[in-house]
Formats: structure tokens, sequence, C-alpha cells
């Protein structure tokens, strides 16, 4: 169903502070995460030894957590690493660590076009993109959907669902490439391919016998956009469709679902009746949806009967706030709505939400770094989060939730057991990275290092000393060049 990785390496991670909390079994907050044949096999606390050269703690002598460039208060080389009988040992320093980023929802064949003059509706935008479609080339596709997975590997992302437009005009082309993408970046990236009709089934005749012959494809799952549709009776008809193939196939499904900011249309009404036509085909734990910003619009008694309703099917919700936030509201020439699905209301219902990138820079979204810890920030701004305990779990969000979508089976979590896709923060404070923002000091697949923030420079190191005694908080990183993705394979 995913494509596969090759290859797995041994590793000692070193004085590592794990995101969301540490082990209170280590009195210094620090763990080293021992890695075998692709997974974490240990993770044990580090006692606090201040000073000490051997079992080094992380912290100076004053008990104070140590920058990147400092190591028993004397200058160091940053991301200290040595090779002892064949396993890599690499010294953290007090970095915060965390399962690396999964995108479950992210548009590679129509990234980085640009956004039309003046700005776009969602009819608009599908219009838009329509035309540019038929431009589409091989090189194309391929030159902007490799840029992406450059920028995804730089922020920490190891796993991918790239949403893919089948429809007779672009045929399989969008499709193909992704295919050979997935192969050739398969030592870092877990990738799938939702196979999505962007601009419907029914009012785009030929789309589903794409479909079928892409579904054939490894890799791939099966995408929905129901809203194409010309009618309420339509987009229930291509719901019904795409949930067949999901059984037909034995691929998970995934649906854009209403994306509108009010309740008066039908087509964009549907969550309902998708929860019953999942759990009538025996499908609960195998659907997502991406967008559903009609939830935000529901009065609550109406939004809690939905709500429940997804959560007894184990749909997944994917909240995508960068695309909602500029197509939503638009309209509204006061008080503009915010049209993002409302994560207090998702999680008091026990619902499975992740959230992602969705576009980056083109009609729908003419932002984006495909970067979701931005994400993570972006939707705590919206959603008036304030407390630690949810800033935690918007980065779970963004990394072991949308794992889940990719993989109902899926244990993506820094513990024995899980696989070692981990990202490593250029930041000493578990409880701040979606504030902070940190820049990304190494990323992990399976163990093995794919990506590397370049080495500091001497100056930089006189800088962090000089950051060090700042007034506030943790010590602060050094500014950084920019980083170079290392793509593996
Ligand atoms: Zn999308």
């Amino acid at each position: 169903m995913t494509a596969g990785r090759e290859g797995a390496e041994g590793a000692v991670l070193r004085n590592a502070r794990i995101a969301g909390g540490s082990d209170p079994a280590a009195p210094s907050g620090l763990v080293d995460i021992r890695i075998e044949g692709g997974r974490i096999a240990t993770v044990r606390p580090v006692p606090a030894a201040p000073g000490s050269t051997d079992g080094y703690s992380g912290l100076d002598r004053a008990g104070k957590a140590e920058s990147p460039a400092v190591r028993g208060g004397r200058p160091r080389d940053s991301g200290d690493e040595a090779e002892r009988g064949g396993i890599r040992s690499i010294d953290l320093g007090g970095r915060v660590v965390a399962p690396a980023f999964v995108e479950p929802h992210l548009h590679l064949d129509k990234a980085l076009l640009g956004t039309p003059a003046g700005g776009a509706t969602l009819a608009e935008a599908i219009a838009a993109t329509a035309e540019r479609k038929a431009g589409f080339t091989t090189a194309d596709v391929r030159a902007r959907a490799g840029r992406m997975l450059a920028m995804a590997l730089r922020a920490g992302t190891t796993a991918i669902r790239a949403q893919t437009e089948v429809d007779p005009g672009v045929g399989l082309l969008g499709v193909e490439v992704m295919s050979a993408l997935a192969e050739e970046h398969a030592s870092w990236l877990e990738f799938q391919i939702a196979v999505f009709p962007q601009e419907g089934i029914l009012s785009r005749p030929g789309t589903l016998e794409l479909m079928r012959t892409a579904l054939r494809r490894p890799g791939t799952v099966v995408g929905g956009c129901p809203y194409s549709e010309a009618s309420v009776t339509d987009a229930r008809a291509h719901v019904d469709q795409v949930l067949d193939l999901a059984v037909e196939f034995g691929v998970l499904a995934d649906l854009h679902l209403d994306l509108a900011d009010d309740l008066d249309d039908e087509r964009f009404t549907l969550a309902e009746y998708v929860a019953r036509a999942t759990a009538e085909r025996g499908l609960e734990g195998r659907v997502a949806l991406g967008h559903v910003t009609t939830l935000a619009a529901m009065p609550s008694v109406r939004r809690g009967r939905v709500l429940d309703a997804l959560a007894a099917a184990d749909i997944g919700v994917v909240v995508l706030p960068a695309t909602d936030l500029y197509l939503m509201g638009r309209a509204d020439e006061s008080n503009a709505r915010r049209g993002v699905a409302p994560l207090a209301a998702l999680r008091e219902h026990g619902v499975r939400t992740a959230i992602s990138s969705n576009n980056v820079r083109n009609a729908f979204t003419p932002t984006g770094r495909a970067d979701p810890l931005d994400i993570a920030l972006l939707l705590a701004r919206v959603s008036f989060v304030s407390e630690d305990a949810d800033f935690a779990e918007l980065l779970r969000l963004a990394s072991g939730a949308g794992a889940r979508i990719l993989n109902p089976d899926a244990r993506h979590a820094v513990e024995p057991g899980a696989r070692a896709d981990l990202v490593v923060f250029d930041s000493f404070d578990p409880a701040t990275v979606v504030v902070d923002q940190p820049p990304r000091h190494l990323v992990l697949a399976r163990g093995r290092p794919v990506y590397r923030q370049e080495r500091l420079e001497s100056w930089a190191l006189e800088l962090a000393s000089i950051a060090e005694q700042a007034p506030f908080g943790q010590p602060a990183a050094a500014p950084a060049p920019a980083p170079v993705a290392e793509l593996a394979g």
C-alpha cells in the first residue's frame, strides 16, 4: 500500500530531550535513543553528570542547558558525531527530538504554480488550475514536485500523501511522475499517491476509468472531491463510487469535503453521509477527510451530531488552515470568517485529527513552505491555543496523527519499537517548539541521517555565547546559514 524504503542502520542519539515531555526517570531531562534496524530499540535516561565528558548531560556546571556550540563550558563543533564498532553516535547536546513530520495532504503536482492576479475563490482556483494543467509536462511537474520534496525534507517531513489529479485532460501524467519520485526517494520517504478527481467524476466522464487504472499501481489510495459535482445527488454518488473503489482495490480513501463558508449548498454538507457510507462498507479507520470547514459554520448541536458520526466511523479529519483561511470568508465585508475546522470541538468529540500544508504557492494558497511546524503555529493562532499541553498536541497532530492517516496501524512516537523517523530541532525547550519555530538540526529516516543543518561558522560560536547571556528564557541557537537539503539515495 505504501512505497517501502530500503536500508536501515544502527545509531545512538545521545543527550536528547523528547518534545512534549521528558522522561521523569531522567533527572537531567535527557535521554539516549538507541536505534537498531531502523527502529528505536531503547530510550534510556541520561544521569545528570554536569561537567562530565563521558555521559555528558547537556547541562553546564550551573545545571543550565548548554547551547549547541558549547560542551562542558567549551566551544565545540555542532553535531558531535563519532562512529564506534559500526554504530554511529550522535551527540544532540540537549536538543529537542520529535517524531518526524508527516504531510497526509499535500499537492505536489500543482505546487509552486503561482497565484492568479487578484486572487481566486475556490471555483476560480479550480478553473485557473485546469487551464494550467493543459500545459503540464513530465519535466515541469517533476521539477516543481522535486522542489517541494526538498522543502519537505528540510522541514523534517519523512512521509507524504500526495494528492494527485487525474482527469481526461491531464490523464495519468501526475500519477506517473509521483510514482517515479516515490521510487527515487524511497530511501528516506514514505510516499502515498491519492488518486484525486479534482474536477469531479460524474461531471468529467472518463475520470472513473483513469482512477481505476491509477489504483492498480502500488502506493496508491483513492481520493475524492464530491463538491465538484453538479448536484447533491451526484455528489453523494461520487462519495459512493470513491468508497466502492476503496473496497474493490483494498485501499484507503481520502476525500476533499465540505469546503464552504456556510450550509446553504448541500454538496458542502456531506460529512454525515460519508460517515454512514463508511460504516455501511466496514471502512472504519480507513477514510480521511480534508478541509470540512462547514463544521465551523454549524450551530453547536448539529456540529456535535456530525462530529459524533465521524468519531463513530473512525474517520480522520485533516485540518488545512493555510488554504482554508485564504479561500473562506472572501465575500465577508466585515468580520471575515476564519473558515477553519474547529480544533477544540474535534477533540471534544474524539474525532481523529491531523494537520497538513495542502497547497503551496498556487491559486488555492499563495503562501507556504511545506513546513508542518509553520502550519501548527498558524492553527494555534486561529484556534485560541495558549496552554503548553495544547502546543504539544499540535506537534503530535503534525506527526503521529498524520502517520495514522497514511497507515491505521502506524506507531509514530519516540518510543521503543517505533520506526526511527525523527526530527531534531535546534532548540532546548520541549515546550516551546511550535512557538519558537526553530531550524531543523537533523532529520533521520529509519535511523539514517538524511538532512543536516549546516555547521556553524566560528563567528556564530561567539554569537551563541552572547545569546546565552540574554536575559530571557533558554539559550538561543546561533543563527545558521540557510540549510541545504541532502537528498539521500
Ligand atoms: Zn487538497
